[in-house]
């Protein structure tokens, strides 16, 4: 089975004798649908891709409700893609334009405080005004003051889950991709989770000093120690920005294995370590499955990941420290953007299109993560 570019069409290659094809004119009886299900393509397919085929697409409009397909034998088998790319519309585009070149520009506590202090007050006056319950965390650092920014969504339960990004940026870049992305992708996700409720509650946080050592999120963890009990897990959203079609455009660390992931960078990847596993899992699914246009590549690390620097560089990492379940979201940082730490990281290298996929993605999760107390 493969998508063609625009992500319109789905071609199920068939058995010897030629390919298959659907089309609109007359009826395709349920017979024929079990005829599919039995065929040898269809049982080529993976999991994931029979789930696409079965839940998102066939039959919703072509088995179940509409009996009017032919189903021809030795040809192509063509069906529209399961659920086609949104476009993005105008008050998406408007939303994550706008937070972007409010947050774009360094942010950082030595060279930049005032800009990083206008971005936290930023992003507490959109949490504000989507009406959530906001809360500053002050946090000292080597003479520097900034704040940890977080918006309450409460539950039903005492579960707490927390959804993270960091805004500060390293010197000499207007961190874009890193991590003003993340920024917007967290803003937009508030956007939707904050007019529904659900039974555990969830902290949307936006995280100071994660350039130093993941200062910002350390603080989080230890400063309250009867909401760190609470904590069942946390996903970092870490560049969530960039992308590249090109083929060899991504690389890896040493301990991934190439060639079972993608040489083209234009995947998000979902990265947890044992004891995170099944949230990673989890996630990713419901990643791909709510937002087909969206490559969702997983990797989890042996062990609490200790032993993987690389895989460690972001708010996740003080939350694995502290036995706590958590997956970072990311585009791969430096193993695909040139511009990373670099006054090159700027606005107009981002994907928004990828940044709303990202956001529409992560709610999904959430909306049903958030209600399953089992
Ligand atoms: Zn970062």
């Amino acid at each position: 089975m493969t998508f063609n570019n625009d992500c319109k069409v789905l071609k199920l290659r068939a058995a010897p004798g030629g390919n298959m094809t659907m089309t609109r004119d007359t009826s395709l009886s349920i017979k024929s649908a079990e005829k599919i299900i039995k065929s040898r393509a269809f049982k080529k397919l993976s999991p994931l891709e029979r789930s696409l085929l079965l839940k998102g697409h066939w039959r919703g409009n072509y088995c179940y409700n509409s009996h009017k397909t032919p189903f021809l034998w030795g040809q192509t088998l063509t069906f529209p893609c399961p659920c086609p790319r949104k476009a993005m519309t105008e008050p998406e585009l408007k939303r994550i334009r706008q937070h972007l070149e409010n947050i774009v520009g360094e942010r950082n506590p030595f060279t930049q405080p005032k800009h990083l202090e206008n971005t936290a007050q930023y992003i507490s006056g959109q949490f504000e005004a989507m009406g959530l319950k906001v809360t500053r965390e002050m946090v000292e650092y080597e003479g520097t003051q900034s704040q940890n920014i977080l918006a309450q969504i409460p539950g039903d339960s005492d579960d707490l889950f927390v959804l993270a990004a960091h805004y500060d940026s390293v010197p000499n870049t207007p961190g874009a991709d890193d991590n003003a992305s993340a920024v917007a992708a967290l803003l937009e996700v508030a956007h939707t989770l904050s007019q529904t409720s659900h039974q555990k509650s969830l902290i949307i946080s936006a995280f100071t000093l994660e350039e130093y050592g993941f200062i910002g999120a350390k603080h989080f963890i230890d400063h309250d120690p009867e909401r760190k009990k609470r904590i069942s897990g946390m996903i970092s959203l870490e560049m969530v920005g960039f992308k590249n079609p090109q083929p060899n455009s991504q690389s890896y660390p040493p301990y991934v294995d190439p060639s079972q992931y993608p040489d083209t960078g234009d995947f998000i990847a979902v990265v947890g370590n044992e004891p995170s596993a099944g949230l990673a899992q989890a996630l990713a699914q419901k990643m791909a499955l709510s937002t087909p246009a969206l490559k969702v590549e997983t990797l989890v690390v042996p062990g609490q990941g200790e032993n993987f620097s690389e895989v460690r560089l972001s708010d996740h990492s003080p939350f694995w420290d502290a036995g706590i379940p958590a997956v970072m979201i990311t585009d791969t940082a430096f193993f695909r953007n040139p511009n990373y730490h670099q006054p090159s990281d700027t606005l107009e290298t981002l994907d928004l299109e990828f940044i709303r996929d990202n956001a529409l993605a992560v709610t999904a999760f959430l909306k049903q993560f958030l209600n399953n107390t089992g």
